[in-house]
């Protein structure tokens, strides 16, 4: 199997894709916050919050699933990354964990085409490079243990782009 033509990279908004499933990097209340969790709660509309609301919050690691309301996505499943604090708390295995967690629900659902922002890089403050080689180790067992469809590594900027182009060449 080609990994290199199932995990693309594409610099984009995530809330503007029209996949099955996109995922959020949200919080563990899952009411919303900033950054991309603001984003597609803004773009999916009220109704999602309403949804979230009833799941009753998200642990780290763990990951829950919704429509996609106004969103041309027709699911969002939204999944809890770890503060980075130094990197001796178990962060790796807790941001693997979000990736894992996604894929199960993807597979649950049937889900075809997902499209992830880089967990944890943002407001939680993971070391960008560190998390782009996660995410692509995850991505890549996925693919190979299950052949699942399409993955799309969403990136908001250069910088995350880049680490993820180094990290696809490292493995
Ligand atoms: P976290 O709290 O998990 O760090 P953030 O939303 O602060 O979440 O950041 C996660 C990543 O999502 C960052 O790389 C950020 O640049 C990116 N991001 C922010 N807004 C969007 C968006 N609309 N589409 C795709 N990625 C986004």
């Amino acid at each position: 199997m080609k990994i290199g033509q199932k995990i693309k990279l594409l610099m984009a908004d995530i809330t503007t894709l029209k996949v099955d499933a996109i995922v959020n990097a949200a919080n563990s209340s899952l009411l919303g916050g900033g950054g991309v969790d603001g984003a597609i709660h803004k773009a999916a509309g009220p109704e999602l919050l309403g949804e979230c609301r009833q799941i009753g919050g998200c642990p780290v690691g763990e990951a829950r699933i919704t429509r996609g309301y106004r969103l041309p996505a027709r699911f969002v499943i939204h999944t809890v990354g770890p503060v980075w604090r130094g990197g001796s708390e178990g962060e790796d295995q807790l941001l693997a964990r979000c990736y894992q967690s996604c894929f199960a629900l993807a597979e649950k659902y049937e889900i075809k085409s997902i499209a992830f922002p880089a967990i944890s890089t943002g407001a939680y403050g993971f070391p960008i490079e560190r998390a782009c080689r996660i995410a692509i180790w995850e991505m890549r067992r996925n693919l190979e243990d299950k052949n699942a469809g399409d993955i799309i590594a969403v990136c908001f900027n250069h910088r995350t782009f880049k680490c993820y182009q180094e990290a696809l060449q490292e493995f």
